[in-house]
């Protein structure tokens, strides 16, 4: 399999640091807003590689981490050691406490990764989770004597890192950061590259006691530690995370490429510094960006959609993931209603087509010159565009059988993650009664004559007068006609 890794900007043959083991680590939301279509193209991106190394017969051991402290609004303007805490300011915005706006927001990140039918990782980590862990890495660089402590926290010396013979930034181009950076750095950093490992909740001087009074400036995420009460710097999560969970080295990291430009080449100098192991990550894949009619994508444009949005108008989840697929993930992906519409107008007619060939033998193993193309397209650095144009020319070939299009359509859902199946599964007709003297719901897959309905309305009855022999002894009577029931809160179901 080729991938273009982003260190050394080229197209290189995947080789796992441990075949077949891989470890792959996506860096997840920041869990204080909705997440974005955008956001999901980044963790499509996480779900499409796990599926096609899970598909070429790796063992993958997948992590993504959740970003629910430390991260600062100053990110978005070039510094990422300034500005507020973006829960925290949340969390003000709402009157609720972080740790509220962190589970509101993580709840409905899963809802989302679900419908969007993602694959679950191993685990999800919660940066506040692993406040040990990181205070422990922080540690260890402390000890190797690349820190240095200024107002605000500790921080991590990238000038002394580069002296002792290490280079800082490889994935970047640094200068770039600089010249984009739209605030002043933080003039008592030595170095504008430098980054905080660890944020002080009181900076000026104030004791963690003083600041207990006064309410408003507060922290409601803040730990105790070897320097001051206080909370992680953002980078030093994903080091301390994947490193628990992945090892010192592994091999692969994804993310959205903005993060190319420092959160990545931060992770890297603080891992490899604790660690002393290089590479901390063998190949490193970046998303391009999901752009909205042509632009940028923003909260303040109020172009940044969430999944709601477009069910609202009648989308599904599958129509979206479609929509991905018709680019590739290194170049950027327009977004546009009419684009959507397309994606869901072909993927309709695709599930009416599959529908057409439908066979009920589903095979794992199907030898065909299409499969062979499939898996070229999806060696090839995850080519998506190519891997639907192979789906239609399979479709429209009619030297095929549509049995064997049937079964290669299937199998190669285990990587598309279109739901084949289930949007075209026969759907089971329910039929549903009301009882006439309890308030029971029957909810049966064939239809039932009255006298069962009734015999089933006796039971209920019986049920509510705790009469469980007669109860029993209907359920017996039912069984003899084949009829098994099960009872759930205010229904019973018949089968
Ligand atoms: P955040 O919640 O801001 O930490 O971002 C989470 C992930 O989404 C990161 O990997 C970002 O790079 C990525 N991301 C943010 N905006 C976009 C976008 N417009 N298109 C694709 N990925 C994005
Ligand atoms: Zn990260």
């Amino acid at each position: 399999m080729k991938i273009y890794n982003s260190l050394t900007r080229q197209l290189e043959d995947f080789q796992p640091i441990n075949p077949p083991h891989v470890g792959v680590y996506t860096c997840g939301p920041t869990v204080y807003n909705y997440v974005s279509i955008g956001n999901w193209r980044t963790y499509f991106l996480g779900d499409l590689l796990v599926r096609t190394l899970k598909y070429l017969g790796y063992d993958v051991n997948y992590i993504m981490n959740i970003t629910d402290v430390g991260h600062l609004t100053g990110d978005n303007l070039g510094d990422a050691d300034t500005g507020e805490d973006k829960l925290q300011k949340a969390a003000n915005r709402e009157k609720k406490t972080a740790w509220d706006i962190a589970q509101f927001y993580i709840d409905d990140f899963l809802k989302g990764y679900k419908e969007l039918n993602l694959t679950q990782p191993k685990e999800f980590c919660r940066a506040t989770d692993y406040i040990a862990e990181q205070i422990e890495l922080v540690k260890i660089i402390e000890a190797k004597g690349m820190t240095y402590r200024i107002d605000d926290g500790i921080y991590f010396d990238v000038g002394k890192y580069e002296t002792e013979g290490n280079t800082y930034g490889e994935l970047s181009n640094i200068d770039q950061v600089r010249e984009g950076a739209r605030v002043e750095p933080n003039p008592q950093k030595k170095d504008p590259r430098d980054f905080a490992l660890w944020k002080f909740s009181y900076p000026k001087g104030r004791s963690f006691d003083q600041a207990q009074d006064d309410v408003a400036s507060r922290r409601h995420m803040e730990w105790d530690s070897p320097w001051g009460v206080g909370f992680p710097g953002w980078h030093i999560e994903c080091s301390a995370m994947s490193r628990k969970h992945l090892g010192d080295q592994f091999d692969i990291h994804i993310g959205g490429e903005d993060l190319r430009s420092t959160h990545h080449p931060n992770e890297v100098a603080q891992s490899e510094c604790a660690t002393g192991k290089k590479p901390f990550v063998k190949y490193w894949m970046h998303g391009a960006f999901l752009q909205v009619d042509g632009g940028r994508m923003g909260k303040s444009l109020g172009n940044a959609y969430i999944l709601t949005d477009l069910e609202k108008k009648g989308f599904k989840p599958e129509h979206l993931r479609y929509f991905y697929l018709t680019g590739h993930y290194r170049q950027p992906l327009n977004f546009t209603w009419e684009s959507l519409e397309n994606a869901r107008i072909t993927y309709e007619r695709l599930i009416k087509k599959i529908l057409e060939f439908k066979y009920k033998s589903i095979r794992k193993e199907v030898e065909s010159e299409y499969n062979i193309q499939f898996k070229n397209n999806l060696e090839n650095d995850l080519n998506t565009p190519e891997l639907l144009a192979t789906i239609w020319k399979l479709i429209s070939d009619n030297s095929v059988d549509n049995e064997k299009k049937y079964n290669l359509l299937l199998n190669w859902d285990e990587v598309l993650g279109l739901k084949f199946l289930e949007r075209t599964k026969k759907k089971k007709i329910k039929f549903k009664y009301k009882g006439k003297m309890s308030k029971i719901t029957i909810v049966s897959e064939k239809k039932l004559p009255s006298d069962v309905i009734n015999t089933l309305d006796e039971r209920e009855v019986a049920r509510e007068q705790k009469d469980w022999s007669k109860a029993d002894q209907i359920r017996n009577t039912l069984a003899t006609q084949d009829l098994e029931i099960k009872d759930e809160e205010g229904k019973v179901i018949v089968k």
